[in-house]
């Protein structure tokens, strides 16, 4: 399991002004080098460019927080994978429980989306989760592998996909999964994947757990052999947390 390469990867969601980010970016950068694990920042679309600008040459990766599925076109409001590219992303995350919720995206289009970003030379990260009631039901994994049935394209590979596995009752809740309950769910992903997709594509397939990471946390989620990192949200908005749990992954 550890021949996969730690990625903790912070989804600021719709939070910072330029200064701000620029700020906490400019903090992470400063805290990267010599890592083991991999640091990924996905800031607001409008923070990409200076972010990109401000990390300059360290090793923090920039991602966006969502994308189309289209190139160009009539689409008002919407970025394409081609326009993350191009600013200097490495990174998208795609149909977080969030964009699920409350843009009704379905599998279908994350999908889409995943595969446009591909095309554009991206590294999509695929969210999953159950809510609460479906994991009182029972439902967890017949949930997690319709999704996954439903989101990744056939053609992922370890180079172009992670799934990120995010219980939507741990978001931004301060309820953590436990280690076991991450790890049950994050070993269900990859045999469903390597049954689904293929064996050989699915063993260096990065599962990031979300959903209230913190660095107090982190270490007992980051030592279950089938967690390959962490998306994080609220601890992402304090370089010291984030640099925390990058601490416990090394
Ligand atoms: C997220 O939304 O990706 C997330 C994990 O949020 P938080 O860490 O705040 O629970």
């Amino acid at each position: 399991a550890r021949d996969r390469r730690f990625l903790i990867a912070g989804n600021w969601k719709m939070n910072g002004l330029l200064q701000d980010g620029v700020d906490l970016a400019k903090a992470v950068a400063a805290g990267s080098d010599g890592r083991k694990a991999e640091l990924l920042v996905c800031p607001p679309a409008t923070l990409i460019k200076p972010i990109v600008d401000a990390i300059g040459g360290a090793a923090v990766a920039v991602g966006g927080q969502d994308c189309h599925y289209e190139d160009s076109g009539a689409f008002t409001g919407d970025i394409s994978p081609t326009m993350l590219k191009d600013l200097g992303c490495g990174y998208v995350i795609l149909g977080h429980s969030e964009r699920r919720a409350y843009h009704g995206e379905s599998d279908a289009e994350v999908k889409a989306k995943a595969e446009a970003a591909h095309d554009a030379g991206l590294v999509a990260i695929i969210c999953v989760g159950e809510t609460e009631a479906q994991r009182d039901a029972n439902e967890t994994l017949t949930v997690i592998s319709t999704q996954l049935y439903g989101s990744v394209p056939e053609a992922a590979t370890p180079d172009n996909t992670v799934i990120a596995y995010e219980p939507v009752w741990a978001i931004g809740t301060g309820r953590t999964a436990t280690p076991e309950q991450a790890q049950d769910v994050h070993d269900h992903i990859r045999t469903y994947g390597m049954a689904t997709f293929g064996p050989d594509n699915w063993d260096g397939v990065r599962i990031l757990y979300g959903g209230s990471m913190k660095p107090g946390n982190a270490g007992e989620l980051l030592s279950q052999p089938d967690v390959d990192g962490g998306l994080i949200g609220g601890a992402s908005l304090k370089a010291d947390d984030f640099l925390g749990i990058a601490d416990a992954a090394d």
